[in-house]
């Protein structure tokens, strides 16, 4: 259930050979003959999706970079590839708190393991997990999760496009300001696939059925939708919007109802025509209706 949020302190013992990462702050790691326990501290609310317990052969890495305790446990076989993978974090992290509000928890970091034929990752809370080093985008991805799924969270699954497009969106703007690719060059890949495409039949904010929560239009069909926003309101009132949806919810639970109350609120427009069109309605939407 992504409502029900807690706290949690992992105490793990593992042969000694093995690493114990789970979330949050690593508070102690003891070793009692040939196994080592460790324990985490999770002290803010976490809903138990966002929960993990990885154990493996893990080089683990522990270093206070910028403002943001790091830790990074990295599969030995990708040692050297992500040499410089905790210290990527920061300038991340310090683009996305200008935009988004403050770094809502006390230590940041990754899990990254070696499965090639996984292709996905996942935002646990603090410490997402990889299947490979990240590149820049999937880093920004993961990382803007802190902020929208993590921190504040959907009610019902049925808004995960308050996951998926916000950390998509978040993940063009990183390759925006990098140089990796122009925002708007983002925005017209995604919206140039023709309008008989299946891509369009399904609206993000109603998938339809779990089949449907994880494709591509809840990702950049919701990314396109804060894009549309953007347009509409100007660069002022959208970021206000994102900031004070950080605030408001922090640590708790939100729904698409009130993203579309606060986004009318603070640009003082009706925005129920552009919301119906990009969130709600089947078929491609005009660009600024
Ligand atoms: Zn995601």
């Amino acid at each position: 259930m992504p409502r029900i949020k807690a706290t949690y302190r992992f105490s793990v013992t593992v042969p000694s050979t093995r690493v114990a990462v789970a979330n949050g702050d690593l508070i102690s790691r003891r070793s009692t003959g040939d196994r080592a326990t460790y324990v985490w501290d999770a002290k803010e609310p976490m809903a138990s999706y966002l929960a993990t317990v990885t154990i493996g052969k893990f080089r683990l890495t522990d270093a206070k970079i910028g403002k943001y305790r790091t830790i990074v446990a990295v599969d030995p076989k990708l040692a050297g590839k992500a040499a410089n993978l905790a210290e990527r974090h920061a300038p991340v992290l310090d683009y996305f708190a200008s935009l988004f509000g403050p770094y809502p928890f006390s230590s940041t970091g990754a899990i990254v393991d070696h499965a090639p034929k996984v292709d996905y990752a996942l935002e646990t809370q603090t410490r997402p997990i990889y299947a490979e080093v990240p590149g820049e985008g999937l880093l920004a991805h993961e990382l803007a999760h802190q902020w929208f799924g993590d921190s504040v969270t959907p009610s019902r699954w049925q808004d995960i496009w308050l996951n998926e497009g916000f950390a998509t969106y978040a993940e063009w703007l990183w390759q925006d300001k990098i140089g990796e690719r122009g925002l708007q060059t983002s925005f017209d890949m995604a919206y140039a696939t023709p309008a008989k495409d299946a891509f369009w039949r399904t609206p993000p904010a109603d998938p339809g059925g779990p089949a449907a929560l994880f494709h591509d239009p809840v990702y950049y069909r919701g990314a396109m939708t804060l894009h549309a926003l953007r347009g509409k309101v100007g660069d002022m009132a959208f970021f206000q919007i994102l900031s004070r949806w950080t605030a408001e919810h922090k640590y708790g639970n939100a729904d698409t109802r009130a993203f579309i109350a606060l986004s009318e609120r603070v640009s003082g427009h009706d925005l129920s025509g552009l919301f119906t069109d990009w969130l709600f309605k089947p078929g491609k939407p005009a660009f600024w209706s």
